[in-house]
């Protein structure tokens, strides 16, 4: 399979050979056209370094109207290093794209100049979970009209303590978005997650 094969936009394409990346990986093969071609819940088996973010990243950027400001994707991680980590291979995929801002959102850092970034409009957002809450608290961030929500490593999360965080934040999206679920492992709290908060998703295991 080729990069050419899974339903992609040129401008993505292009992204890719700019990257280097010269085939799809296992789970971006089985991942990316489900992704692009239905709005359906997924859960995807895959550890890291897989290539899992460009899994749900492409299929993400490609799918928000990046006409609109309105933050439409939401990305929770577990830690600020892989939220800097997503967030700047995101910009890496879209940099051929008009109009797609990515801000990341972690603790340890000025929460003003954060919510700053979200002001001038950030159609895709990537969380750590305690920051999210405290900035969905104090009004700093509006996620009601998100189409997708992807939860990265939610096992990792999982054990980090973020259940309550990750249930509040849920809980503040539209019930209509659909939901990426990615976890290397499947513990009973993630099963909780995806029986609480995904409708019938489809499963990848890679
Ligand atoms: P991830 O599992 O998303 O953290 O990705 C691990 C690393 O693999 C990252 O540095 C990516 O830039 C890289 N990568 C992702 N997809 C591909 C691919 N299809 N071919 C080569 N490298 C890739």
């Amino acid at each position: 399979t080729k990069f050419t094969d899974l339903g992609l936009d040129q401008s993505l394409i292009d992204a890719v050979t700019d990257l280097g990346f010269e085939k799809p990986s296992e789970v971006q093969e089985k991942a990316i056209p489900i992704l692009l071609e239905s709005e359906t819940d997924l859960v995807a088996l895959a550890q890291t370094g897989t290539g899992k973010t460009a899994a749900f990243g492409f299929p993400l950027i490609q799918k928000i109207d990046s006409d609109s400001r309105t933050t439409q994707g939401l990305i929770l991680s577990p830690t600020r290093e892989l939220c800097l980590q997503i967030t700047n291979e995101l910009k890496l995929y879209s940099k051929y794209e008009k109009n797609v801002n990515v801000v990341a959102i972690y603790g340890g850092a000025s929460i003003t100049d954060q919510a700053r970034q979200i002001k001038r409009g950030a159609q895709i957002i990537v969380a750590t979970p305690g920051r999210m809450k405290d900035m969905i608290s104090r009004g700093l961030v509006n996620i009601t009209k998100i189409d997708y929500c992807v939860l990265d490593e939610a096992d990792e999360m999982l054990n980090m303590g973020f259940f309550e965080d990750i249930k509040d934040i849920l809980s503040d999206t539209p019930d209509e978005k659909s939901t990426w679920l990615f976890s290397a492992t499947m513990p009973r709290e993630v099963s909780t997650i995806a029986k609480k908060f995904m409708h019938s998703p489809k499963e990848i295991t890679v």
